[in-house]
């Protein structure tokens, strides 16, 4: 299948070798040439604009930073809809609000274009081994399409409902996880204080009704889950800066429907006071280091 490719960073490069191996014929595009370049020779064709790497194709993937990025490459004079045939699907995997792929969805249906949205996790080591979970907003018509083609990139892949839902999904988890990860955090810190041994701590937790996947698989307290971030001084992971970007999205998709986001807004901004910090790039259960006392 002959497949444009649009966005070839940390995600989109492993993300494009995959569909490679599996045989597709990529049209590429990145800003960064450098990028296009190192796929182009594993046997994809580089393209000079969204437009031109959409001529042609049978399927158009983007992967982009953010929302402004994804209608710039959508809607641009030379972008996508410029390039694209009537009746060709489209999917932006990247992680941006609901609302901005809906108005582009919107502009597309308009020349008989169907474009979905398909956030992923999984990070970047789930991008390279093609295990990444897609959340796939959109028709059933347009998922039964495009899920042969997520299948190579991912082990899990989701039909969430109409275009949009698939980033409500994601920013929702994320939301939740973000929440999640701080209750643990002063948990552990609050019966590491009190005196108690973590390790029994973190046992009768997860045997018990505060059990959750931020306690269990990725606990932040150092030493009580070998293959923890928390195990290696927070490094690897999900970034605290990635998980601020997410909790931006969610809390404006809450102000844009009057959701109240309590939690939510209280994390974000204490991911925001981690930024602030210059401990952006750590791992977000490092977030566990605002309960400690610095002495
Ligand atoms: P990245 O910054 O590494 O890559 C983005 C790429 O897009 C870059 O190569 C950049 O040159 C290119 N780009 C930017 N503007 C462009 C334009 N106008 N035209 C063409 N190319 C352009 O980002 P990433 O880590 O690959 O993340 C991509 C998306 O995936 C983001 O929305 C992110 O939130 C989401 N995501 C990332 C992770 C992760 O662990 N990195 C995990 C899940 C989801």
């Amino acid at each position: 299948m002959k497949i444009a490719f649009i966005g070839l960073g940390n995600m989109g490069a492993p993300m494009a070798r995959n569909l490679l191996k599996a045989g597709h014929y990529l049209h590429l595009y990145d800003l960064d040439r450098d990028a296009v370049a190192e796929l182009a020779a594993l046997g994809g064709q580089a393209s000079d604009s969204p437009a031109h790497a959409a001529q042609g194709s049978e399927l158009v993937i983007t992967m982009l930073p953010a929302a402004a990025h994804v209608r710039s490459v959508f809607l641009d004079t030379n972008g996508v809809l410029a390039g694209i045939a009537a009746g060709t699907p489209a999917l932006d995997c990247s992680t941006i609000d609901p609302q901005s792929i809906r108005d582009i969805a919107a502009c597309a249906a308009a020349q008989g274009v169907v474009v979905g949205d398909a956030p992923v996790s999984g990070g970047t080591a789930g991008a390279s081994a093609g295990t990444l979970t897609f959340m796939v907003g959109g028709s059933a018509a347009h998922f039964q399409q495009v899920r042969p083609v997520l299948a190579q990139m991912g082990r899990n892949i989701v039909h969430c409902g109409e275009v949009g839902t698939g980033q409500v999904a994601k920013l929702c988890n994320n939301l939740l996880l973000a929440i999640s990860m701080i209750g643990v955090s002063e948990a552990m810190a609050l019966g590491n204080a009190l005196g108690i041994d973590t390790q029994v701590l973190a046992g009768v937790i997860n045997s018990s009704t505060g059990c959750c996947w931020s306690s269990q698989s990725y606990n932040p307290w150092p030493g009580i889950v070998e293959t923890a971030p928390a195990a290696r001084g927070y490094t690897g992971g999900f970034a605290a800066d990635l998980m601020l970007k997410d909790l931006g999205l969610a809390t404006e998709a809450a102000r844009q429907a009057h959701q109240p986001v309590i939690l939510g807004a209280l994390a974000q901004q204490l991911f925001q006071a981690m930024s602030q910090r210059g401990e952006g790039k750590r791992d977000f259960s490092a977030i566990v280091e605002s309960y400690l006392s610095k002495s």
